[in-house]
């Protein structure tokens, strides 16, 4: 491969941006990072490198809230639950037939918590995912 300025001469890199055959002298030294053609296509490797950034650290920042709410959740679904379900199940009949139904109802409300624990997981690993993939295409 030539370079796209200099026919005669062999390329030893490509611009960031563009995609273009440089020569040693065309793309800057080993000093210049990223290599790229021109001032033009340096702004715009700079651009997309900081766009590529903040969605990372958005991402990042979802990640982190889904992945606490998830916790929180599942621990306080299975504490609700299996207090509620204890108390129904264990303690002796004469003290739950007063308030067997809000035993019931605090029951529900902890399958409900796990629920939403199992919801919430599942947008948590989607933008670990995403992540995942972010780094690994900025480590290229
Ligand atoms: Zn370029
Ligand atoms: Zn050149």
């Amino acid at each position: 491969m030539k370079c796209c300025r200099h026919v005669s001469v062999d390329a030893v890199a490509v611009c960031r941006s563009c995609g273009r055959a440089l020569c040693p002298e065309c793309a800057g030294g080993e000093e210049k990072q990223p290599v790229t053609c021109g001032p033009e296509c340096s702004r715009r490797a700079e651009r997309d490198e900081l766009v590529q950034e903040l969605f990372g650290q958005h991402y990042a920042a979802y990640a982190l809230s889904y992945k606490s709410l998830t916790i929180m959740f599942a621990a306080l679904g299975a504490i609700v639950t299996v207090l509620g379900a204890g108390i129904l199940l264990f303690l002796p009949w004469w003290f739950n037939e007063e308030i067997w139904p809000l035993l019931l109802a605090l029951v529900a409300l902890g399958l409900v918590c796990i629920a939403g624990a199992v919801l919430l997981r599942r947008i948590w690993k989607k933008y670990a995912a995403i992540l995942r993939r972010l780094a690994e295409l900025g480590a290229k």
